[in-house]
C-alpha cells in the first residue's frame, strides 16, 4: 500500500500543534482550556502562584468572598454559557435592585429600564426622580432627533450629551460606568463598553429605543448574574477541565517577552511552541487603581436590605469617600444563606489613594450610604484588597494572538467572549 500524500493525511495521524498562553486571568485560562479540548498541547504560564488573575477570593470573618469580579453581564448569555459547560449553577442576584446616592439628596433607585444608567424610558418617575423634571424632558429629546446625531461619536459621553443632555451623563450615567469603569464616560469608546449600542440606536432610531432593545435581548430580570458559590469556583472549574484535557499550568513563571515562535521567560529560558497566545500586557505592572474594603458586620437593621444590593455614589456626594457599596448577602441568596442570622457582608470601593483608618471610613460610609447605624462592636470582620488599573492596549505582535482586557475591553462577558472566538480561529487554523 502506498503512502497517502501529505495533505490528505487524515487528521487524526497529524501530531496536534501546541501553545503557549501567556498569563492565567479568565481570558487566558478559557482560551488554553478551549484549545486544550480542541486537542492542542497547551501550557499556560503565569507569574503568580494562583490563576484567575481579577477572578479570586479571599477569607473575612471565616467567610470565602469574591475579591474581585463578583458578577458578569448576561450579554449574548456567554458567560453562562460557559458556565453550564462546566456544571455550573449560574444564579441571578435578588430581585430588590440598585440606588444611587446623587451628588446632593437622599439616595434613590437606580430606573428599572435602563443600560449603564441610560435610560430606556426619560420621562419614567423613577428617572425624574434622579435627574429632575427639565433634565428629563432634555432627555426625552432624544426620540425626535433625527438617529444620525451621536451615532458617530466615539465615547460614551459624547454618544450620551448629544441624545439626552449632560444631565443624564453627569447624574446617571457617569456615577454607574465609573462604578463600573472606574473612568467617566468621556474617557471611555462607546462600542468596547457598550457593543451594539451605535448599532441599536442606527437601527431604532433613538438611545433610549436602543437602551430597550439591548435589554431585551438580555434574559428576562437582571442584567447580571454570578455563579453559586462565588466566581471563583469558575476559575478552579476551568483549571480542572484544562488539567483533564492534558493541559500543563507554569505557576510562577512570568514571561519577559514574546514572538511568534516562543517565549522568554524572567529566568532567562525560552520555551517554544506552534502557536503563541498572549493574555495579558507584558511590561511595567500597573498602578493600583481600586481599593475594595469588605466588612462583615452582626446588623439585624440590615436583614430588609434597605438599598437592596447596593448603591452606586455620584462624584462629588458630599460627605463619603466610597464610590460604591454591594450588599453582598441582600445580592446573593447563595451567600445569606450561608451565614447565621443577621450577618451581612457589605464590599465598598475606594479610588486610589484610598482614606486613611479605612475600617473606619467604611463604617461610616456604610451607615451613611445604608440609612442604619452600625456600631463599632457590630464588625466581626474586615479586609482590604487593591487592584491594578487595566493596563494600556498592548502594541500588536506580529503571528501572536492577543487576548485580555486590555484588548477585548473589561469585564468577564468581553473578555471570555473574545478568548473563545479566538481560540475557535486557532483551531480553524489547524483544521483547514
Ligand atoms: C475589583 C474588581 C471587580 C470586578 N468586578 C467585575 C464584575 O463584577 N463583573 C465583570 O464582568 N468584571 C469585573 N471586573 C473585571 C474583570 O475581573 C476583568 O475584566 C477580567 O477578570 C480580566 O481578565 P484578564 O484575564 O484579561 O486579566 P487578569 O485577570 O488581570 O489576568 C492577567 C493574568 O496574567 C498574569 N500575568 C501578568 N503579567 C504576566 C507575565 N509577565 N507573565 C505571566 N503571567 C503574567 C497575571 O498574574 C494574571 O493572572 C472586576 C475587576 C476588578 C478589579
Amino acid at each position: 500500500m502506498g503512502t497517502l500524500p501529505s495533505e490528505t493525511v487524515p487528521m487524526e495521524t497529524l501530531p496536534m500543534p501546541s501553545a503557549l498562553v501567556v498569563g492565567g486571568g479568565m481570558a487566558g485560562l478559557v482560551a488554553a482550556r478551549d484549545l486544550a479540548v480542541g486537542g492542542m498541547t497547551v501550557t499556560i504560564l503565569e507569574a503568580k502562584d494562583r490563576l484567575g488573575g481579577k477572578v479570586c477570593h479571599h477569607t473575612v470573618a471565616g467567610i470565602e468572598l469574591d475579591a474581585g469580579a463578583e458578577s458578569f453581564a448576561n450579554r449574548r448569555g456567554i458567560v453562562s454559557g460557559l458556565a453550564a459547560e462546566l456544571g455550573l449553577t449560574v444564579t441571578a442576584p435578588l430581585a430588590e435592585g440598585a440606588w444611587l446616592k446623587p451628588a446632593t439628596g437622599n439616595p434613590v433607585h437606580l430606573p428599572h429600564t435602563s443600560f449603564l444608567g441610560i435610560p430606556g424610558t426619560p420621562l419614567a418617575s423613577d428617572v425624574v426622580a434622579v435627574i429632575g423634571l427639565r433634565a428629563a424632558l432634555r432627555a426625552e429629546f432624544d426620540s425626535v432627533m433625527p438617529g444620525i446625531i451621536g451615532s458617530k461619536d466615539l465615547t460614551l459621553g459624547d454618544v450620551v450629551r448629544k441624545r439626552m443632555g449632560s444631565e443624564v451623563l453627569e447624574k446617571l450615567v457617569a456615577p454607574i460606568v465609573m462604578g463600573i469603569h472606574s473612568r467617566h464616560p468621556d474617557d471611555l469608546e462607546v462600542d468596547v463598553v457598550a457593543p451594539g449600542l451605535r448599532a441599536a440606536l442606527t437601527a431604532g432610531g433613538s438611545l433610549a429605543q436602543a437602551v430597550r432593545s439591548l435589554r431585551a435581548a438580555s434574559p428576562a430580570g437582571s442584567a447580571v448574574s454570578g455563579i453559586e458559590g462565588g466566581m471563583a469556583a469558575f476559575v478552579e472549574r476551568l483549571e480542572s477541565d484544562f488539567a483533564r484535557h492534558g493541559g500543563t499550568v507554569r505557576r510562577g513563571d512570568a514571561v519577559a517577552s514574546v514572538d511568534r515562535q516562543g517565549v522568554v521567560l524572567a529566568s532567562g529560558e525560552r520555551l517554544e511552541a506552534d502557536h503563541v497566545v498572549l493574555a495579558t500586557p507584558l511590561g511595567e505592572a500597573s498602578e493600583s487603581s481600586i481599593v475594595l474594603a469588605t466588612i462583615v458586620v452582626d446588623d439585624a437593621a440590615l436583614d430588609s436590605a434597605p438599598r437592596g444590593t447596593g448603591l452606586l455614589v455620584a462624584p462629588g456626594a458630599q460627605g463619603i469617600s466610597a464610590k460604591a457599596l454591594t450588599h453582598a448577602t441582600a445580592k446573593w441568596s447563595w451567600l445569606a444563606a450561608e451565614l447565621p442570622p443577621h450577618r451581612h457582608v457589605l464590599r465598598l470601593s475606594y479610588n486610589v489613594p484610598a482614606p486613611d483608618a479605612l475600617e473606619e471610613r467604611a463604617r461610616l460610609d456604610a451607615e451613611a450610604l445604608l440609612g442604619v447605624p452600625i456600631p463599632v462592636e457590630s464588625v466581626v470582620g474586615f479586609d482590604v484588597v487593591e487592584w491594578p488599573a487595566v493596563p494600556p492596549r498592548p502594541h500588536p505582535i506580529d503571528g501572536v494572538t492577543m487576548l485580555g482586557e486590555s484588548v477585548s475591553g473589561t469585564g468577564l462577558a468581553a473578555v471570555i467572549s473574545h478568548a473563545r472566538r479566538e481560540a475557535g480561529r486557532l483551531l480553524g487554523e489547524v483544521e483547514s
